[in-house]
């Protein structure tokens, strides 16, 4: 998601939950379950329903840490979003053995609000978190049979980008 490590201003335990917002890839497990998919270098992994627990692909025993780039990333204002949602450039992931994850094209995004708790490091634009839950999904252009799939698995709502500005805009 961040194109560049951002400075880390601060970090926090957080029990009131934050809103975030995020973006995913989605593909099949090895159970051929649709499931959204982290992307960056600190979260690459399947998100489940519920709380998921950020691990460190590399050395820290807990994310997030201050000084790596782990934990699970999400954006702190909603027009920063916006903004990710009509960048014309692919987005940007990395994908690590395991993951049948191989496009780099927007057309496999999908966006969303989390709830992020536990131990939250923030930086200029965003959170790295302990953990996360899904809350919302925004979708641009999905089929509707994987729509059914990833609303049946998560249980969130999920919305049409468009109906979400409206939604946004009108409050
Ligand atoms: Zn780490």
């Amino acid at each position: 998601m961040a194109k560049k490590e951002p400075k880390t201003i601060n970090e926090f335990l957080i029990i009131e939950p934050i809103i975030g917002y995020r973006e995913w890839m989605y593909s099949h497990d090895k159970d051929h379950q649709l499931k959204l998919v982290g992307t960056g270098s600190g979260n690459n992994c399947f998100w489940e329903p519920g709380i998921n627990i950020a691990k460190c692909l590399y050395k820290c025993k807990k994310a997030p840490n201050f000084k790596c780039s782990c934990g699970f990333y999400a954006l702190k204002y909603k027009v920063d979003l916006f903004k990710e949602l009509f960048l014309p450039s692919p987005t940007q992931f990395y994908a690590s053995a395991g993951y049948s994850v191989g496009y780099n094209n927007d057309d496999y995004s999908i966006y969303g609000e989390v709830e992020l708790t536990g131990k939250v490091i923030e930086h200029r634009d965003g959170y790295r978190a302990e953990k996360a839950e899904i809350k919302k999904l925004i979708y641009i252009d999905m089929d509707k049979i994987k729509l059914e799939f990833l609303t049946k698995y998560y249980k969130v709502p999920i919305v049409y980008y468009k109906d979400y500005f409206e939604m946004v805009f009108k409050k």
